[in-house]
């Protein structure tokens, strides 16, 4: 068990009120237009949103995992594209910082940090995404470098990335290689429309004969899987901290409008059927943040993500579950104006549905639970 320090409820409280004044009033305009504009990446980095899990000494605030999953639940409440866009961020830093040369520490880190450039990951190839070993994107090496050849698709910043940092097949193995969007060979082929996430750039990206340096491998030479993996177990609370973020966003609107609206002379929040479906939410809520929240309180004091496989995939698969069932019983306590888009709820139902599939799908997030249970 744990309790939000002083320090982190400040936080929240921070980040809550920069939601709900720099991003409420517009959320309906980035949705329309598709698109969330770069000042608002550099406000979340000014406020010091990105970069909470690395140390000062590397230009972040190094606060901490369960601070960057409170920021990220405050944004998604309001407004969890922008909230997903930046939820793996925590991941990405981490492997930079752990694997990454003192070069790229200085490249990367600082100006991702103060929201001036972005990054995302390119695991997932047209062929499956689950069956990640099954590389067919290429980095054939050379004496100066790799020329890469492939497709990924799916990629969560990939339109708008400043630097991608890629899996590719080298030799028998993988690796992970840094690539900046104005590298000629590296093309962004198409947005990928989707049925949430409306301001995020999902895309498919390819590369066609992309030449590289050779120290644009991150870590070592064919040790790519390691350093996704373990981006991957970083990455996922705080995506499961999106779904949170959109369960409460949508009980303060199921709970506010219970109070308000009147039939049969007073207030529906005084009909049992309705408290009833309040209480379940609230205990769906309460039960998934210890789930949400206890990777990152482990990854704080000092525990390996390698030792955190199982509860990493947990608070993602929970985030998305929550997300699903919150939103569902706050559109009905809404009855019509439940499905109107003025209450926001089938916005969040629609970002709910995309947390299935994202960072690894909900039977994945099962196999990797599983295998773990019967290790003990
Ligand atoms: C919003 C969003 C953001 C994303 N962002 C990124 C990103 O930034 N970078 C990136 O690389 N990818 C990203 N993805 C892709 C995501 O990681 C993949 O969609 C996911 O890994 C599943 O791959 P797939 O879609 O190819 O499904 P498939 O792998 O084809 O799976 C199809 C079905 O088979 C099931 N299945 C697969 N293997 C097994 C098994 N062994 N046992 C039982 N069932 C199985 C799956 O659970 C699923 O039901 C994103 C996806 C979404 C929706």
């Amino acid at each position: 068990m744990f309790e939000f320090t002083r320090e982190q409820e400040m936080m929240r409280a921070m980040v809550r009120e920069f939601a709900e004044t720099e991003l409420a009033p517009r959320v309906r305009e980035f949705d329309e237009r598709g698109d969330i504009p770069r000042d608002i990446f550099r406000k979340t980095g000014k406020q010091g949103l990105i970069g909470m899990t690395t140390p000062k000494e590397l230009g972040g605030s190094g606060i901490g995992h369960v601070a960057a999953a409170i920021a990220v639940e405050e944004l998604s409440r309001i407004y969890p594209s922008l909230a997903f866009s930046l939820a793996d961020t925590p991941g990405l830093m981490h492997i930079i910082e752990h694997f990454g040369t003192e070069e790229q520490k200085d490249k990367y880190l600082k100006p991702s940090i103060q929201g001036e450039s972005i990054l995302c990951i390119a695991a997932t190839e047209p062929t499956g995404g689950s069956a990640l070993t099954d590389l067919r994107t290429e980095a054939v090496p050379d004496a100066d470098g790799y020329t890469i050849n492939g497709r990924k698709v799916y990629i969560s910043n990939g339109g708008i990335a400043d630097y991608c940092l890629l899996l590719a097949k080298t030799g028998d193995r993988a690796s992970i290689i840094i690539i900046d969007r104005d590298n000629p060979g590296f093309i962004v082929s198409r947005r990928q429309e989707q049925m949430g996430f409306k301001g995020l750039h999902i895309s498919e990206l390819a590369f066609s004969d992309c030449r590289v340096t050779r120290d644009s491998v991150l870590g070592r030479e064919g040790g790519g899987f390691a350093v996704a993996m373990t981006a991957f177990v970083v990455n996922r609370p705080p995506i499961g901290a999106v779904g949170l973020g959109i369960a409460r966003g949508a009980f303060d609107i199921a709970l506010r409008y219970a109070k308000e609206r009147v039939l049969y002379h007073k207030a529906i929040c005084n009909l049992q059927a309705i408290q009833f479906m309040l209480v379940d939410m609230d205990t769906d809520i309460d039960a998934a943040r210890w789930l949400i929240y206890y990777p990152g309180a482990a990854l704080d004091r000092g525990v390996a993500p390698r030792d955190l496989c199982k509860s990493a995939a947990r608070a993602k698969a929970v985030g998305a579950e929550v997300a699903a069932r919150v939103t569902q019983k706050a559109m009905e306590i809404l009855g019509g104006y439940g499905v109107s888009p003025e209450y926001h709820l089938a916005r969040f139902l629609n970002d709910a549905m995309e947390l299935f599939p994202a960072a690894g799908t909900a039977q994945i997030m099962k196999i990797i639970q599983a295998g773990e249970i019967l290790k003990q």
